[in-house]
């Protein structure tokens, strides 16, 4: 059974729709390169629509009523967004959860060296990528420095049309013969990933790495910091420049972190679409660290969610141990994250039947994981029933895949950690080629359709 492509549907109304999310979505990813940007821009927009801050709320203590909005930023890495439904908390809520931190090379603790007049920075790559793809294209480093005193400096290199950018060299192919015979994953090693930033010595010095010196100045007149505050910075290195619409009908968007941006702005969206107060109370939520395993404090195995929770039903004069433990095993949630897109380039990698096609719609995977759906969540073919009928009453196109072949790899979102609850979780997304690429390619219509879905799910779950 194929499932029809979603944009055969559109009328007119509803391609001008699609059209003005898309140029809102290039513009979410273009100002929000890391997970901390993201975070902040998410932060913005909800105050605009209305949003109070749950910290501040907790502070006042005064008793939350039905219809109102908040926003929490752990850390400033994650978010989560929440507008109190008709029902007790205890009755569980609506969650659509994706993540923002991305792929990408991370700049070391000790990174600054000269070699051969060249100045470069050392790097740690973050998350699951082919370091072969990361050489010789023009790099932005996006970040902060936070000096002993606190300051926090933040960094934009590489993105004003102003700016210079970086890059990390590759060997010519005329000297190559050893290299092309290697394997893939050793072509380019850990520790080749060498950022150039610098190579212009200082004149009338002494100074014996007179490239790294001069780089050392343009730092601290620019920014205002030195070397030894890189020992607490975090300094992203991601691809320079904007994304783009792609292909001559302009179907396609290029861009840097889909993989889960386009989830979590599909999430932010359709919250944001919300009309009036809900009947169960309904969460949006960013959270950092998934390439990583999901780990650190605010990773999603860390606890805020469910502090969140807790506090949320505190201030809606309904909290105890008990009712918090019902409310979340009650709860219902959509794991928002990207699925591997059906490749004719590399048709061998993919099942057909049970691929996930790029405009199809947004992608419910009942399970992921690898080998014998090893670290699967697996939804419940039940909680699959529901959804599949609120998607179908919304008229919402969706498909259904697997990540890839069986047995060819795998890989693992955030659903398994919120089934912990013993809540319902299915993993939903949109399709992406070349997923964890420095640039990865998505269709509109499934970006547009994955924002009617999770609408649909907020409101009817
Ligand atoms: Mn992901
Ligand atoms: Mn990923």
């Amino acid at each position: 059974m194929e499932r029809e492509n979603a944009w055969k549907k559109y009328d007119k109304k509803a391609l001008k729709e699609l059209e003005a999310l898309s140029v809102r979505y290039r513009n979410f990813l273009d100002n929000g390169k890391t997970e901390r940007e993201c975070a902040d821009l998410a932060v913005e927009l909800a105050k605009k629509n209305g949003y109070v801050s749950l910290e501040e709320a907790i502070k006042a203590g005064e008793k939350l009523k039905p219809g109102a909005k908040l926003w929490s930023a752990p850390m400033g890495k994650a978010i989560m967004l929440f507008i109190i439904g008709k029902e007790p908390m205890e009755n569980g809520i609506n969650i659509v959860g994706a993540h923002i931190d991305s792929p990408r090379i991370d700049v070391k603790q000790n990174p600054l060296y000269e070699d051969s007049d060249l100045v470069y920075l050392d790097t740690h790559y973050y998350g699951g990528i082919k370091k072969y793809q990361w050489v010789t294209l023009p790099l932005a480093i996006h970040g902060v420095v936070v000096k002993k005193d606190g300051t926090k400096i933040n960094v934009v290199i590489g993105e004003d049309d102003k700016d210079p950018v970086l890059c990390i060299s590759d060997l010519l192919i005329h000297l190559s013969q050893e290299q092309m015979q290697k394997k893939a994953a050793e072509v380019i090693g850990g520790e080749e990933l060498n950022l150039i930033i610098g190579g212009r010595p200082l004149a009338d010095t002494e100074e014996k790495e007179a490239a790294k010196a001069n780089i050392l100045g343009i730092i601290k007149e620019k920014y205002d910091f030195e070397e030894e505050d890189l020992l607490s910075a975090e300094l992203e290195i991601v691809p320079a420049g904007r994304a783009r619409d792609m292909g001559l009908d302009r179907s396609m968007i290029l861009g840097y972190g889909h993989d889960d941006r386009v989830c979590a702005f599909a999430e932010m969206e359709a919250i944001f679409a919300m009309k009036g107060t809900p009947r169960r109370t309904v969460c949006c939520l960013f959270a950092d660290k998934e390439e990583i395993g999901s780990v650190g404090a605010t990773g999603m195995q860390a606890k805020y969610f469910e502090n969140a929770f807790a506090e949320l039903m505190a201030l809606t004069g309904d909290y105890c141990d008990l009712k918090l433990r019902r409310g979340l095993a009650n709860s219902k949630m959509l794991s928002c994250d990207v699925s591997a897109g059906y490749d004719p380039n590399f048709a061998s990698a993919f099942e057909r039947k049970n691929a996930a096609f790029l405009g199809r719609g947004v992608c419910f995977n009942k399970y992921t994981g690898s080998r014998g759906k090893g670290g699967s969540n697996d939804a419940n073919a039940e909680y699959m029933a529901e959804v599949r009928k609120i998607m179908d009453d919304a008229k919402v196109n969706f498909q259904t895949a697997e990540l890839g072949r069986v047995d060819l790899g795998g890989g693992g979102t955030i659903a398994y950690i919120c089934a912990l609850y013993c809540m319902n979780v299915i993993d939903s997304g949109v399709a992406v080629l070349s997923m964890h690429a420095p640039w990865e390619i998505i269709s509109k219509a499934d970006l547009y359709e994955a924002m009617r879905g999770y609408k649909a799910f907020l409101e009817n779950a």
